[in-house]
């Protein structure tokens, strides 16, 4: 299977897109806010400097996260495919992975956009602060997130379009998970025949 880059706003479903998309093609799944949040859970050196941006809604710095994205990568089971989740979120850690990539004589795969509006976002946030209780999941942690993702992630789509490897599945278009999945299961396998 292609590698796979799932691609959006917080909130617009990348982990749960991603779990459906790893168990049905039984692909490897990397969760860049899954390993920060282990780490600070295992009380680590490296989860004690990620709680302070993670807190604040901002971003680790790239030279941090494209070590740990590399060393993740390469405990993944060769072969199958990897769908990257919340990873990249700079131009500079696009260009990163790239290279990590070619290194290994593997590629970017296909770059898969989901795209939901502010108002969806910020209902289902809050909805999953009250379930999760994700310390970063309140009103003014979220609305600091989404003004770092326009400013500092939105401007890689463009990135990826130019790759030639993106393609976007809209929420408004597909109204329903099922009726999102239907579109991304058929891309994927479009892609990968
Ligand atoms: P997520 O679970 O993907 O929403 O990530 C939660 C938080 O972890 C983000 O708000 C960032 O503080 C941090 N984080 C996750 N992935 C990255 C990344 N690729 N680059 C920088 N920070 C990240």
């Amino acid at each position: 299977m292609k590698n796979i880059i799932i691609f959006g706003a917080p909130g617009s479903g990348k982990g749960t897109y991603s779990a459906e998309i790893a168990s049905r093609y039984g692909m490897g799944h990397i969760s860049t806010g899954d390993v920060l949040r282990a780490e600070i859970k295992n009380g680590t050196e490296l989860g004690r400097i990620a709680q302070g941006y993670i807190d604040n809604g901002q971003l680790i710095p790239d030279e941090l996260m494209i070590d740990i994205l590399a060393s993740k990568y390469d405990s993944m089971p060769a072969g199958q495919g990897v769908i990257f989740d919340g990873f990249p979120r700079t131009i500079a850690q696009a260009e990163a992975l790239k290279t990590m990539l070619a290194q290994r004589g593997h590629d970017l795969g296909m770059m898969i956009e989901l795209i939901v509006g502010e108002d969806v976002l910020m209902e289902r946030l809050l909805r999953r602060a009250k379930l999760e209780g994700r310390a970063d999941d309140n009103e003014e942690t979220i609305r600091k997130r989404f003004a770092v993702y326009h400013a500092q992630t939105e401007p890689l789509s463009r990135w990826f379009a130019d790759e030639g490897i993106r393609h976007t599945f809209d929420w408004s278009i597909c109204k329903t998970k099922e009726g999102m999945l239907d579109a991304i299961f058929k891309e994927i396998e479009k892609q990968n025949a």
